[in-house]
């Protein structure tokens, strides 16, 4: 049996161990996947942790939850060496041999040589980098509300990001509310804080299009940021910055986002590396190593062509592509079948400028704002549900819209207020057996059987001309047909229409399907099973009556609104159904089969 190793558990990594799961059986392999943590982190909402937009349980991923009903195993190790001859990866402690192997062990901070500043800056390309930014934004906060010398404390306050590229952009844009919130919490005016991006080309932005660059640096300074341009960093000691021109700022708070470079680790390896490729490793169509046939480089490990003659972008998207080829020709390898070449699609950008705006590029499709937020929540959905399925999208949705935060709006946090769902067990229960009771009754009156239901106008919607029959009339057909008139004063005409060339003509199957949607509220609410759903349908029901005889009593309405808030997770089925339901539904996606998992 065949060992493949996976080292790195970034965004290539991941899709090459789930795509080999996929594609492989427990005979066909041992997969094992290696990192030197247990998570995968989303490096690209990692200026949402520094900036305290999320809590850190939004940018990681535990990779069992990845890895959950697969045959990957997960090994947390630090790979140190690689001996490619003998096919042996080395950590101080273990060793692990491999038949094939894939490396995607991602990039680091480049410094360029500039005096001070892998010393004195901080760095965004890890999540503990994240945690120390908004920790010592946090403390300097806290050191300027009690220093009294102005400079020093503007100093304090002074917050510079060195770098006008996605990263360096993205997280200014956090900072923007970080900033807001944290002057209101130590009492300091947000005049006396300084936001600054400083950058060494003509503009920020510099891959968009012009016209995103001008709407992002329009809303950057609509926030008070001051963006230099034109201005290198050449120095950064612990308490100032100085750029070529001799422009000297006084601050504590570097954040260095100037570029990236391939990881250390990978710059140390026997495998050639690509002309212009800032250490990246030479690699051919098939992401293969141009050295050894059995191992395979992705993501920002590669140095990959694309049709254009152009090195991949160091982006997701083209991590993904790279990660699954790879998979697929180890594969191939395996079952001696032609490699096929990764053909990588980039469908675009988009760059996030705090939580309340954005610019993107799509294929040619230029948006900003709320359009381009959407775009990337959708993007960012989307991986997360392959990765950790409906639980992850969920966490998701969570921590961007539910979570409460200092700086939300009054409706905001009215609409993401949360209570206790045991308080609504009554009132489902009871309103369950409101149902069951409106199903028994039209039992007892015979619905299953005879015709009970008739479409007949009155007053209100006769057509003009035409009088309505006399009350007597009217309540002597409704007496003798001892039946129920789905038109109402207020129904409108194509309602009308409806019943009368639908559902009268075949009342006996709608009356039986009336009777069955009210007894199966009743038990669904009973013994909350499916509430939600059951919810929805309530509501329908109460909108169809609402349109027919007309709403008499709000109370089912209100109520059915009321339980669509996860009534049945307390005292009710749904408690152990729902995770029970996301359970299978995980090992379907992983396995292409279904088997009962407890
Ligand atoms: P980058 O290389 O894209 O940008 C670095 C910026 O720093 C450049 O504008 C550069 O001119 C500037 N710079 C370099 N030296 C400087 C100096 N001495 N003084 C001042 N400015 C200097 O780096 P990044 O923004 O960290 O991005 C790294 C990779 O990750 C890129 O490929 C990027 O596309 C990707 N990324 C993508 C997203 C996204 O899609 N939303 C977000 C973050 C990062």
């Amino acid at each position: 049996m065949k060992k493949i190793i996976v080292l790195g558990a970034g965004y290539a990594g991941v899709e090459a161990a789930l795509s080999l799961h996929k594609k492989l059986s427990r005979e066909d392999a041992v997969i094992s996947i290696i990192d030197k943590n247990e998570y995968h982190t989303l490096l690209t909402e990692l200026h949402e942790f520094a900036g305290n937009r999320v809590e850190e349980g939004s940018v990681k991923i535990d990779l069992r939850d990845i890895f959950k009903f697969t045959k990957v195993n997960i090994i947390k190790d630090e790979i140190q060496d690689i001996d490619f001859e003998n096919q042996l990866l080395k950590s101080p402690e273990n060793q692990y041999d491999y038949d094939y192997l894939v490396i995607g062990c991602g990039s680091e901070p480049a410094y360029f040589g500039i005096e001070g500043m892998k010393e004195n800056a901080f760095s965004l390309w890890s999540l503990e980098d994240a945690k120390n930014i908004k920790g010592h934004i946090i403390n300097m906060f806290q050191k300027a509300s009690k220093e009294t010398d102005e400079t020093r404390r503007k100093a304090y306050l002074t917050f510079v990001v060195g770098g006008g590229g996605f990263t360096g952009i993205e997280l200014i844009g956090e900072l923007i509310h970080f900033a807001n919130v944290l002057s209101k919490e130590y009492g300091i005016s947000r005049k006396e804080v300084s936001l600054v991006i400083v950058e060494a080309a003509d503009k920020i932005l510099t891959v968009l299009h012009q016209s995103l660059i001008d709407k992002s640096m329009k809303y950057l300074e609509k926030n008070k940021v001051q963006i230099l341009t034109n201005s290198p960093i050449i120095q950064v000691t612990k308490d100032r910055l100085k750029t070529k021109a001799d422009k000297i700022i006084d601050t504590h708070t570097v954040i260095w986002t100037g570029g990236v470079k391939v990881n250390s680790f990978i710059e140390k390896l026997e495998l050639p590396q690509a002309e212009r490729g800032r250490g990246r490793i030479e690699v051919n169509q098939h992401t293969q190593s141009t050295k050894y046939s059995n191992v395979f480089l992705v993501g920002d490990n590669s140095f990959f062509i694309g049709a254009n003659q152009r090195p991949l972008p160091l982006m997701v998207e083209p991590a993904i592509q790279t990660g699954d080829t790879a998979a697929h020709n180890i594969v191939n390898l395996m079952r001696n079948k032609p490699l096929i070449q990764c053909k990588p699609k980039l469908h675009g950008t988009m760059v996030s400028i705090g939580r309340k705006y954005a610019v993107a590029d799509n294929m040619g499709m230029r948006t900003s704002g709320f359009a381009a937020m959407l775009i990337k929540h959708v993007v960012n959905i989307h991986y997360q549900f392959g990765v950790g399925g409906f639980e992850q999208v969920i966490h998701y949705l969570k921590h961007q819209f539910v979570y409460d935060r200092k700086d939300d709006s009054m409706i905001k946090r009215n609409l993401t207020a949360q209570s206790y769902t045991i308080f609504l067990v009554f009132m489902r229960i009871y309103l369950g057996y409101k149902w069951l009771m409106q199903g028994a009754q039209k039992i007892n009156e015979g619905w299953l059987s005879n015709v009970v239901i008739y479409a007949q106008r009155v007053a209100a919607n006769l057509p003009e001309g035409i009088t309505n029959p006399s009350p007597a009339a009217n309540s002597a057909t409704e007496a003798a047909q001892k039946g129920m008139n789905l038109i109402g004063e207020h129904t409108p005409e194509w309602y009308i229409w409806f019943t009368q060339s639908l559902v009268v003509p075949n009342a006996i199957w709608f009356q039986r399907m009336i009777v069955l949607i009210e007894v199966g509220l009743g038990i669904a609410f009973i013994t909350g099973t499916f509430t939600f759903v059951a919810a929805l349908i309530s509501i329908g029901m109460n909108l169809n009556f609402a349109l027919s005889t007309g709403l008499y009593d709000l109370w089912y309405l209100v109520t059915s609104v009321a339980c669509l808030a996860g009534a049945g997770r307390a005292f009710g089925i749904d408690h152990y159904l729902m995770p029970w339901l996301m359970r299978q539904w995980r090992y379907f996606i992983r396995n292409r089969r279904v088997k009962i998992r407890i």
